[in-house]
Parts: C-alpha cells; structure tokens; sequence
C-alpha cells in the first residue's frame, strides 16, 4: 500500500503517518507546503524509516500534484492539509476559501484523473480518504447528537469552508464515481498540537504563570478525541470504510472549556511542586467571547463503532493527563522552538468594531 497523507506535517496528520508506519507495512508520502501549523519535528520518530516519504507541495499548485502523483504511484491519498483555526478564519477568511475549497478541488481533480488511468484491480481498490469536521453541523442546544445524517450548517468561514469541501468529495463520488470515504470528527487534543488551540495554549500560559484566557464564560460545550484514537479510526476507515460513506468520529466525552481548563490546572498543581505559587486555577482569565462562537458539539459515533468496530481507547481523563505531561516534558524542546518563530501566542479572532 502506497499511502499519500496531505498535511501529514500537520497535528493530525502527523500523527497519522506515525500511526502508519508502526502499525502497518505502508510506503507513506507527507505531501504537506509547510505552513505556520506544519512542522516536520512531529515527524522527528520516524524520519528515517526508509517507508517515510515527504514531498513539499502545495495542494493548490496541481501541475506539482500531478508530478508527485505520476512519481509515487499512490493507492490511496488521505487528505488533511487545511487550514484549521476557527479564529484565523474570522480575521482572514481568503486562506480558508483557497486551501480548504480550491486545494480539495484540485486534489479531486488530479486523483481522477490519475485514477481513471489505472489498471482495473488498482482502479478497484483506490481510495481517497476525505477529513473533515462536525464542525459543518453548526451548533446543538443542550441535548442531542450529531449523526452523519445531520444537515449541514456551518457557522464560521472554518466550517463552511471545510463544508464546501465535503460537498465537492460527494460530487465526485455521485457524478465521476470517485472512491471516496468521509470522517467527520470532534475536537482533537494531545501531543504536538500548534499553541493556538485551547489545550496547548491554556498548557503552555499555564507553565509560564501567564494568564489563561477563557471565551465568554466558558461554557461551550466541546466532544473531546484523543488523537492517537482518531488516528486508528482513520487509518480503520480507510481500510474498511465503505465507498461513499460518511463515518463520524468522537470520544464521547463532552466537557465544557472551564472544566477542560480547570482539568488542566488541577494536574499541573499536582505534577509541578506548588510551594509560593497559587493555584493555577487563579491564572484563569474570562475574555470577550469568539463572534458567532457555537455553543455545543457532540458526535453520536455508533455507525464507526458498530460498522468498523471502532472505540476509543482514552477517555477525558487518561487523555489530558497524557497532554499535559507531553507538554511538560516537551516544553523547552518542540514547544519552545515553535514558540521562537513568528507565532507569538497572540489572541486571534476578534472582531474590530
Ligand atoms: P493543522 O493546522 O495542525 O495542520 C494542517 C497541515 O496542513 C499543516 O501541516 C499545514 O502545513 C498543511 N497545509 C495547510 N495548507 C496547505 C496547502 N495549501 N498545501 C499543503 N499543505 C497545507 O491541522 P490539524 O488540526 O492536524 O487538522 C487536520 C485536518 O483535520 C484538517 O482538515 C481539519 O479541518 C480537520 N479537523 C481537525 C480537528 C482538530 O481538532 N484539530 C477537528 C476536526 C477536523
């Protein structure tokens, strides 16, 4: 199986490839251009695996796509370059529109190509592996679940951006009969994530006693994935995912953001001697609220449970105990060296009145 994870430099991808090279004989290709998010340190484990390829390319350039594509001769791509954050999205939607809408279009469009050229077993097993979001559900009230068939009403230029995307991998499986598959997962958290989203930035103020901002009054509801969890969904539905299906993925662990920041504080008070310090409860810092900030996601999971025989191996708990340790120990390593680029942990997001 020759494997191609865009935006394998990313998060998810990252993890992923590292997933992939340990548990299976892939040949896998990290087709990533390297943005602000991408970092090919999270893939420090496994660069000298002889079966780890990494190409940098951007998913919108399709003349580098069809080369790449003609060279590795892949049997499946699973496609996660994007750009991911809600709050980057508010400030500069055009990113979102290009990467996220015409980057997805492109991709299609040299995997069709290159698929309608295969020999008929090769053709019969392709797979393109769309990831994508709940996010494109919009937002629940206090009770229910986001199943696969629930209508699509994206809120922010994120989700509807990464919505536009999952419409046009339906249209290729519908109208061209690409063999595509779709996941659409909950908030991810764990190791080697950017310092922009709520976990590693709430971790890494924490550490360095600054204050840790907190949306509105923090009762946004999120469904916490572990990423090594949503990395063997991933790698589960590529390999048994039925063609044209959509498979949600989530850890059935809602928490409100207080109660993950709360989480956090509360173990690094214990890992880390108090002595003269306060609890790092006292660091919390209510700020002005995210426009147009969801109030609930939650994923029902049961078709990828009862389909593929998925579950997820952490619960909240094990999972952000793992995180913050991750983060204690890779403070002055990975985090430090990401923090000494041009991110400086700035607030995103807010809209100017
Ligand atoms: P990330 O921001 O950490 O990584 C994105 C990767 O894509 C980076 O390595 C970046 O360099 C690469 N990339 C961006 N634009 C590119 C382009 N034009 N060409 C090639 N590469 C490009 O993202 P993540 O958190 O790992 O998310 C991965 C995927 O999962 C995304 O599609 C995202 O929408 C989806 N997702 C993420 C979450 C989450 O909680 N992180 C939740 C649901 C869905």
């Amino acid at each position: 199986m020759k494997l191609i994870v865009t935006g394998g430099a990313g998060f998810i991808g990252s993890a992923v490839i590292r997933q992939a090279l340990q548990t299976s004989d892939y040949q896998v290709l990290n087709l990533d251009n390297l943005t602000y998010a991408g970092n090919l340190e999270s893939l420090g484990s496994v660069a000298q695996n002889p079966r780890y390829h990494f190409a940098k390319a951007d998913i919108c350039d399709r003349s580098a796509l069809e080369h790449i594509f003609a060279e590795f001769k892949p049997d499946a791509i699973m496609h996660l370059a994007a750009e991911s954050h809600v709050d980057r999205s508010i400030d500069g939607p055009s990113a979102f529109v290009q990467t996220n809408i015409v980057g997805t279009y492109q991709l299609l469009e040299v995997s069709r190509a290159y698929w309608a050229d295969l020999p008929p077993e090769k053709k019969a097993t392709f797979r393109f592996h769309h990831v994508s979001t709940d996010e494109v559900y919009g937002t629940l009230g206090a009770t229910g679940l986001f199943r696969e068939d629930t209508p699509y009403a994206p809120n922010s230029p994120y989700s509807a951006s990464k919505a536009s995307s999952d419409m046009l991998v339906r249209a290729w499986h519908h109208t061209y009969g690409l063999p595509v598959v779709t996941t659409n997962c909950s908030n991810n958290y764990g190791p080697y994530q950017f310092p922009e989203k709520l976990i590693p930035v709430v971790t890494l103020n924490a550490l360095a006693e600054k204050r840790l901002p907190v949306y509105g009054k923090g009762d946004n509801i999120r469904d916490w994935l572990y990423v090594e969890d949503h990395a063997r969904a991933l790698l589960l539905v590529l390999q048994k995912g039925r063609l044209g299906e959509v498979y949600n993925v989530g850890g059935r662990n809602e928490r409100t953001n207080l109660e993950v920041v709360h989480s956090i504080c509360d173990i690094l008070d214990e890992l880390q001697s108090l002595k003269d310090k306060r609890p790092h409860r006292s660091l919390i810092e209510f700020v002005q609220d995210r426009p147009g900030h969801d109030k609930r996601y939650a994923i029902d999971a049961t078709k990828l449970e009862t389909e593929l025989g998925w579950k997820a191996q952490e619960n909240f708990a094990s999972g952000i105990r793992k995180t913050v340790e991750w983060y204690l120990e890779n403070r002055s390593g990975w985090c430090a060296r990401i923090l000494d680029g041009s991110y400086r942990m700035e607030r995103l997001g807010v809209l100017k009145s």
